[in-house]
């Protein structure tokens, strides 16, 4: 059934931003141009993909930080984006963060915390919904996640 894009990316910016203003981050929304797009997917699981994505953000970006969510919007698909000002992850990880129990983990400085599965599972119910998921990132500069969903006609109502 179709999901409105709008009130994925606003429900995960609320159900962040009591935590992302305690360490000091800017958490922002910036919902598409086009009013009403919707994708394909079960709620729940995107809920829960975009969830691990913020809270990762929120882990791995030092305070004074920004988290931005917001959708690239295609005719066929849409792109949800989450993108941070972090601490990045080394060339050689990338390839394997989406691999269970694959941790960056040489010496980082943020808080322990975490067991290597948010990412695996993510992509799990990401390629379960027949989407896609990809990263990029850049050393000490941020990291950016896109999961493509497939779009759907917008919501009669
Ligand atoms: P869990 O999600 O199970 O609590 P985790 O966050 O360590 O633990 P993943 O979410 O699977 O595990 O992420 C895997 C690794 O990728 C992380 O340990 C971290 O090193 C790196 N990583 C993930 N997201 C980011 C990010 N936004 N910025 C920097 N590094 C990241
Ligand atoms: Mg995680």
């Amino acid at each position: 059934r179709p999901i409105p894009v709008a009130g994925l990316l606003e429900g995960v910016v609320e159900r962040f931003q009591l935590q992302a203003a305690k360490q000091e981050l800017s958490l922002r929304v910036h919902l598409p141009q086009e009013r009403g797009v919707c994708v394909y997917g079960d709620e729940d699981m995107v809920n829960r993909v975009l969830d691990n994505l913020v809270s990762n953000a929120l882990k791995y970006t030092p305070p004074g930080g920004r988290i931005d969510v917001r959708a690239e919007v295609h005719a066929h698909q849409v792109t949800l984006v989450v993108a941070d000002t972090g601490i990045g992850i080394p060339a050689e990880d990338l390839p394997h963060v989406f691999e269970r129990f694959y941790r960056v983990e040489k010496g980082r400085s943020r808080r322990g915390g975490g067991t290597g599965l948010g990412l695996a599972l993510a992509r799990e119910m990401v390629e379960r919904m027949g989407g896609e998921i990809r990263m990029e990132s850049e050393l000490q500069r941020g990291t950016t996640v896109y999961v493509t969903l497939r779009r759907a006609e917008e919501d009669a109502a």
